[in-house]
């Protein structure tokens, strides 16, 4: 079964073209300045060179014919007609508390995606738009919405609830949902399968460090906490946002700069992290460690802050989990910064750890991290998201 997965943002629309059976990308690219000027798309088929194209997408439907167009093309093209596409995947960001799983898209489920929307106004109406503009494309093509959300909703009361009056939970739904759940739920299974052992019988700590970056706890299967919140903003230091805060600092630099408190919270999502510690310097980990060995400060420093943290969380989870017996790794900082894993790595004596200094210079590889006499065990597990949507796409198609 051939898988469209589309992943749908504001500009940009994200591609695979995935054949289930055998779970091969046939082709992927990128559609860029969807509705700016000077749009492109940039389409690599496998084994094939990639392609770029400059070409005005004054919306999304624009953007969805100019993939299929290219998914059909005589010469960079990898299936005959559209015939070909038995389904599309589409990455949904937030399922509020209605998604706990993928779903078949139909007008009920669509309705509900534009309910939940408040809740991620910048990413449900473009995720959306994907959906639209697939529909009016290819009609009868049977779609899957797949939600960031979903593999979180196991997650208990106690681990999900502010603490703020209830009654902002029942008017408005204000509570941690996480993020990043299709990886935490493919990572954490494929660990369980390496280490030959059941998911329900492992307590897993899954550090998604990428640009955006989520820690989750899945005991006995479930996700049992996270450390995103109500948006991406909670948890971990990022490349751009700040993670944890004292929520009092909104209002006191609202005063101080003379901004409104969505201004602020706009610098904390886009500023901040390790590129606002940084004074500027980057929010690429890789720039960062270039900087830090050229001794400019404020690069070690963000870098080391964003090293603790994660360290942080994984005692914290941990604890929420009463032990823990393997720690993965992964993303693009995970899985390739060599120097990030050794930090964090260096704060977990206390868990039996140590590192293995030789399988640590391995970047983008499933990976055992931790030398053989470690009692708790870490891995480097590339994620793949988008494998993950089109698994559960075909199961449900
Ligand atoms: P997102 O999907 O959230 O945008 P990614 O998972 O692609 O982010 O991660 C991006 C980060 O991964 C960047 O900070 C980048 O520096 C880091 N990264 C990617 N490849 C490497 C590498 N080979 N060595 C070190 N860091 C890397």
């Amino acid at each position: 079964m051939n898988i469209l997965v589309i992943n749908c943002g504001s500009s940009s629309l994200k591609y695979q073209l995935i054949d289930s059976a055998n779970e091969t990308v046939l082709a992927k690219g990128l559609c860029e300045r969807i509705g700016i000027q000077g749009g492109q798309i940039t389409h690599t088929p496998a084994g094939g060179e990639k392609v770029t194209e400059q070409l005005e997408l004054p919306d999304h439907v624009a953007a969805v014919d100019a993939v299929l167009s290219k998914l059909t093309d005589a010469k960079v093209g990898v299936v005959k007609s559209l015939d070909e596409i038995d389904a599309v995947g589409h990455r949904i960001v937030h399922g509020g508390e209605k998604f706990a799983s993928s779903v078949l898209i139909t007008d009920e489920v669509i309705a509900a995606i534009e309910e939940v929307s408040d809740l991620a106004p910048l990413h449900n109406p473009a995720n959306l738009t994907g959906i639209h503009s697939c529909r009016k494309l290819m009609p009868n093509v049977p779609m899957v919405a797949v939600f960031d959300t979903a593999f979180h909703q196991t997650m208990p009361k106690k681990a999900y609830l502010y603490g703020l009056p209830y009654e902002y939970y029942e008017k408005y739904k204000v509570r941690r949902y996480g993020f990043h759940g299709t990886s935490h739920d493919y990572v954490s299974a494929r660990i369980a399968a390496i280490l030959g052992k059941a998911r329900e019988d492992l307590k897993i700590i899954v550090c998604h460090l990428g640009n955006g970056a989520s820690i989750s706890a899945v005991k006995n299967g479930e996700c049992v906490d996270t450390s995103m919140g109500l948006t991406p903003l909670e948890g971990l230091i990022m490349g751009t946002r700040s993670g944890d805060i004292d929520p009092a600092i909104i209002s006191f630099l609202a005063d101080k700069e003379n901004l409104s408190a969505s201004e602020i919270i706009d610098i904390c999502n886009k500023k901040s992290g390790v590129l606002g510690l940084s004074g500027g310097v980057s929010s690429d980990f890789r720039d960062l460690s270039a900087a830090s060995e050229e001794g400019n400060e404020l690069a070690s420093t963000a870098l080391s802050a964003w090293s603790y943290r994660v360290a942080k969380y994984i005692g914290a989870y941990t604890a929420a989990m009463n032990g823990v017996d393997v720690i993965v790794f992964t993303a693009g900082v995970g899985e390739n910064n060599v120097q990030a894993r050794a930090e964090i790595i260096s704060y977990l004596g206390y868990l039996g750890i140590t590192l293995n200094e030789d399988a640590n210079t391995i970047r983008g590889e499933e990976v055992e991290i931790s030398t053989p006499q470690s009692s708790t065990k870490v891995w480097v597990v590339p994620t793949d998201e988008e494998m993950a949507i089109a698994r559960q796409t075909a199961a449900l198609v």
